[in-house]
């Protein structure tokens, strides 16, 4: 078990899965033998799997504990879920529940969910299939979801042409804690509350999100999907694919790097491989990660 403290908080990783998946060139097309034999040294085994020559991606929900709340950043797949073709995300059946009791809470015990943003490895856990119907998997828990996103991932769930949203997720995932009366929608930048801020970082979905925590003078940025791998603290332009605007991507990206060097934040992304959270440093030309 994974565990970090800032100030008064802990934080423990709660993983769903952690392996090599994509090939390192579809992801980032700019990647060549030069800058892989530049970074060999920091790359494998946790970041890169130089026999198959494909990266290694984490997938994780952070579960926070600060004055007496547990609080569930980003849910990751979740069981159950049918996604044909995509064979990270298809019928996973794992103890990721399991694995929250080990790291500290029941699903009943958890007083806030907040997703980073509302793509599919976000908000799995959200629901679970009970008698053939998606229900709150968090049956006391307050959802914090992006407006912005809810919008457009709900405009494209209603058009025929286009939906459903997320190959289904919206429905499955999101839609049903909102009808639960669960899920407060929001938009940044918003603060929670004493320790919680919510600042908007778009580019790879539209209403993106970061949380910034603030205890006893420390902090600790949570950046969900604004950098997958650590390639891209050195490569701040290499985008991940998918995204709903890949220039504000990159502009979030620099800008989210810019505040966590600033700040001194611990940093905690969404797929970055062991050990999962760390820093960043100002260098000469950019950015380094002290991981
Ligand atoms: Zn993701």
């Amino acid at each position: 078990m994974t565990v970090f403290s800032v100030g008064q908080a802990t934080i423990a990783r709660v993983e769903e899965t952690y392996g090599p998946t994509y090939r390192a060139t579809d992801i980032f097309p700019e990647l060549n033998d030069k800058i892989l034999a530049e970074h060999g040294h920091w790359l494998a085994p946790s970041h890169y799997d130089a026999k198959s020559g494909l990266i290694k991606l984490s997938v994780h929900s952070w579960l926070l504990q600060i004055g007496g709340q547990k609080i569930l950043i980003d849910s990751c797949c979740g069981n159950a879920k049918v996604k044909p073709g995509r064979p990270f995300w298809n019928m996973l059946d794992l103890p990721y529940l399991d694995r929250l009791a080990a790291a500290g809470a029941h699903p009943h015990e958890i007083d806030l969910v907040m997703c980073t943003h509302l793509h599919h490895d976000h908000v799995g856990w959200n629901t679970q299939l009970k008698d053939g119907r998606w229900v709150p998997t968090f049956p006391k828990a307050r959802y914090v979801f992006s407006k912005p996103d809810f919008d457009y991932f709900l405009k494209q769930d209603t058009d025929p042409k286009v939906g459903p949203a997320e190959l289904g997720t919206f429905r499955e995932c999101v839609l049903p804690v909102v009808e639960a009366g669960r899920a407060e929608l929001v938009t940044g930048p918003h603060r929670l509350n004493e320790h919680l801020e919510i600042l908007p970082a778009p580019g790879h979905s539209p209403g993106h999100f970061v949380f910034n925590l603030e205890s006893r003078g420390q902090r600790a940025t949570f950046i969900g999907d604004v950098f997958h791998h650590l390639l891209q603290v050195y490569y701040p332009d290499w985008n991940f694919p998918k995204n709903s605007d890949a220039v504000q991507a990159r502009v979030s990206r620099r800008k989210v790097l810019d505040q966590c060097s600033s700040s001194g934040a611990l940093t905690f992304p969404g797929h970055v491989g062991a050990p999962f959270a760390g820093y960043i440093d100002r260098a000469e030309a950019g950015y380094r990660p002290r991981f």
